[in-house]
């Protein structure tokens, strides 16, 4: 790594990728397999293109264990536009929809949703600027909702979903944003109406968005008025391919399904980030100069949050980190801090690095 004068990116977003992946996509960039020219070149309509998108998509499907009747669709427009396109295609009977406000990618979902139907929002943690999961009573839960939102991992407020408190939400489908820990865990996709994620953090480059739909919630936009690029079933029935897909954002995450199998698929992939995200937080817990702000049982092994409390002193631990090789360190701008990602391609020795350097610095910093 060291000859290549890389980083330890622990940016949220676009993010660090596996060095195998992008040694691939260099040794494919001028002539890809043979067919004189690169993917990027490539008519989406080729028998060679064809093969890349039905790979990735094959992928996709084992390595996370995507049943028969889900659709896998590869989509423009970023996490951001599944904001529009959840509500304008789910809701179908009731226009009702429940939303958890965890941060402020739900925050902004909910608030696009109201444009199409009625959204009650059961519960928000904004008023501790998002530092936990609100658990909500089943009771509450609206019965005749056509669909219920989470957002699975927060990537601003450093909170993820623990399995056991997923919301079961019986036969109205749980829709879930997993743009920042796709790949990240083992998911049983049949407890979701809908998952979708936009690439850049745990996929590979911007660009491309995957949704992953139970078939029977496919049909519902009402074609008269909802723009046609925002129809679900116009992709699912043209294979992603209506008009033309992010053809070189594909041919990369499907690399990056590839990378995951060599790594013994997502379980080995979980472990590494288990541990990963407990050598941080146990750094963090045992250390008198970082705090982590974020309820303990609903950390996120995807964004680490940590601050010493001063943000002079926050500043000046960014600045040496980056000195030393390990940049994109500090919190969101309406968070503030610090702030590690630390996706599939954050490799153990990269936190390994992070936490020695915390404690060197612990050591010189504190009164
Ligand atoms: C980054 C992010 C988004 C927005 O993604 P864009 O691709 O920028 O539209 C939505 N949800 C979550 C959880 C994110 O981390």
């Amino acid at each position: 790594m060291s000859e290549l004068n890389r980083v330890y990116n622990f940016s949220a977003g676009p993010s660090t990728m596996p060095l195998p992946v992008l040694e691939e996509a260099q040794k494919d960039m001028l002539n890809y397999h043979g067919t004189g020219m690169s993917v990027m070149e490539m008519s989406h309509r080729s028998k060679d293109y064809q093969a890349i998108i039905d790979a990735a998509e094959a992928d996709l499907r084992d390595v996370m264990g995507i049943p028969d009747n889900y659709k896998v669709l590869f989509l423009q427009g970023g996490g951001f536009m599944q904001f529009s396109m959840v509500p304008l295609n789910l809701f179908r009977k009731s226009f009702k929809a429940d939303y958890i406000v965890t941060g402020g990618w739900a925050e902004k979902a909910a608030k696009e949703a109201k444009k199409f139907g009625t959204v009650n929002v059961l519960a928000s943690s904004k008023e501790s600027t998002y530092s936990y999961i609100p658990k909500v009573d089943p009771a509450n839960y609206t019965p005749d909702a056509d669909y219920f939102y989470i957002c699975y991992n927060n990537t601003l407020y450093g909170t993820e979903w623990q399995d056991k408190d997923l919301p079961q939400t019986g036969d109205v489908p749980l829709v879930a944003d997993m743009s920042s820990n796709i790949l990240s865990r083992k998911v049983d996709v049949s407890k979701f109406g809908l998952i979708f994620a936009g690439a850049q953090k745990n996929l590979g480059p911007a660009g491309v968005t995957i949704v992953i739909i139970r078939e029977d919630l496919l049909g519902y936009a009402d074609t008269t008025k909802t723009p046609i690029l925002l129809d679900y079933k116009l992709h699912a029935d043209n294979g992603s391919m209506f008009n033309t897909p992010p053809t070189y954002g594909i041919y990369m995450a499907g690399l990056m399904f590839k990378w995951i199998k060599s790594m013994g698929g997502v379980e080995e992939i979980q472990k590494i980030n288990e541990a990963k995200a407990k050598l941080f937080y146990d750094t963090v817990d045992n250390s008198k100069l970082f705090k982590c702000p974020v309820a303990k049982e609903d950390r996120s092994n995807m964004n680490a949050l940590f601050v010493t409390g001063d943000p002079e002193l926050d500043k000046k631990f960014v600045a040496e980190a980056k000195a030393q090789g390990m940049v994109n360190l500090a919190g969101h701008r309406s968070v503030g801090g610090m702030r590690a990602s630390m996706y599939n391609a954050m490799p153990m020795e990269g936190v390994e690095k992070l936490v020695k350097f915390m404690k060197e610095f612990e050591a010189a910093n504190l009164k």
